[in-house]
């Protein structure tokens, strides 16, 4: 672009210099001003960042990784860097979807495939991620160009196409299974597939996928009043796959597009079990997979589970021993004289330190131990008498 402007500005200049009326050069004058405004536009867009070839811990305003390699200088993960090794499969790139690629991309995971059928559509802009310029163009298209300008160290895999379908299902199964991103990695080439879908078809194509490569994923949810959702982690044979627990939707075998009220946002679900936000509760629960599931993968991986099982007690086992012969005390000296205190004593201490209230202020409210002081002995109230006292006013009003 910035070329092309300067070309319009020379041949301005030269349209100028052939004109021999100068009452013509003022508007040509402004012209040229014009274009100098662009090209001054073009040369401030943003330029994209360029890649990263290793992730550098080092605390500077310039690096994209300094915060995310802080979380090893806060014991929270080791080997921070080795998020670049690890491959997620996103299926459908919505409300969900979407989101979760811009997470996963900007905390810098090494591959990610997304996958998708949907163009983007103003619609969409109540949430997050797309943008209106965007509109007309293909999920995972849009999804590549945002994610790839907020960090291009990610590899981005773009498959525009429907998982329900024959064609959709054979690519989407050959793509999880490629490896030259992570040759050495075991399994499937994909590390974590994330169902971010709106149907219940879709979630069974995925269902079937990751149980026939023994992949493990996470389903995902949003419920029709859009506050509340659910999330499960489904392990091939460890637990219960979709089909194991059917929603009845599923069992039954209704068209679930039969469900969908009119004027309901088309990707939520009538029936969601899991977090309520305007409770504020998330229930969560384990489920065993069902020996009687109608997957025939599911039921290989049941029992290549149940074979599995001594060889990973075993090897639990040798972990557990291995763990505490290495855990020795952790530090020798004790320059600071730092001991551990019983609990019992630290709960009074933290009492007695909440119970002194800076000068000049009173508590309105018994605090919070005095409710649990017990009783003395000559307030309780005999329950018998009580009672009793009872009986004798509901005889009176009966007497009324
Ligand atoms: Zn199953």
């Amino acid at each position: 672009m910035e070329v092309e402007l300067k070309e319009m500005s020379s041949d301005l200049e030269t349209l100028k210099r052939s004109l021999p009326d100068p009452s013509h050069h003022a508007s040509i004058d402004k012209m040229q001003l014009r274009v100098q405004h662009l090209t001054n536009l073009a040369e401030s867009a943003p330029v994209r960042r360029s890649k990263v070839k290793d992730m550098s811990a080092e605390v500077v305003d310039s690096n994209p990784y300094s915060r995310l390699m802080a979380l090893q200088r806060m014991g929270i993960v080791q080997n921070y860097e080795r998020i670049r090794e690890f491959s997620v499969a996103i299926v459908g790139i919505g409300g969900v979807g979407s989101v979760a690629a811009e997470m996963l991309t900007r905390c810098g995971i090494g591959r990610l495939l997304l996958y998708d059928y949907d163009k983007v559509e103003l619609a969409n802009m109540n949430r997050l991620f797309f943008r209106p310029e965007q509109v007309g163009m293909t999920k995972t298209d849009a999804a590549v160009q945002t994610l790839s300008d907020i960090n291009p160290d990610v590899a981005l895999e773009s498959y525009t196409l429907n998982i329900t379908t024959l064609q959709g299902f054979e690519t989407f199964m050959s793509s999880l299974k490629n490896k030259t991103f992570c040759p050495s990695e075991e399994g499937s080439g994909v590390d974590l597939v994330l169902s971010c879908v709106d149907n219940y078809e879709a979630r069974m194509v995925v269902n079937q996928a990751c149980n026939e490569l023994n992949q493990t994923w996470m389903e995902s949810g949003v419920s029709e009043d859009a506050v509340s959702g659910h999330i499960q982690l489904l392990v091939p044979g460890e637990t219960a796959c979709f089909a194991c627990a059917p929603p009845l939707v599923v069992a039954s075998g209704v068209d679930e597009r039969t469900l969908k009220r009119e004027g309901v946002c088309a990707a939520s679900l009538p029936t969601t079990m899991g977090y309520n936000a305007l409770k504020d509760f998330f229930p969560t629960m384990e489920m065993k997979p069902n020996p009687q599931c109608s997957n025939a993968a599911c039921l290989e991986r049941q029992k290549e589970y149940i074979l599995a099982k001594p060889a990973r007690d075993a090897a639990a086992k040798a972990k557990e021993k291995e763990v505490s012969a290495i855990e020795g005390p952790v530090h020798d000296d004790n320059e600071w004289n730092i001991s551990v205190v019983d609990d019992s004593e630290l709960v009074t201490a933290d009492i007695r330190s909440s119970d002194a209230l800076p000068e000049g202020l009173v508590r309105e409210l018994p605090s919070a131990d005095e409710f649990h002081k017990p009783t003395s002995p000559q307030e309780t109230i005999n329950p018998v008498d009580d009672l009793e006292d009872l009986r004798k006013q509901l005889d009176a009003l009966n007497a009324d």
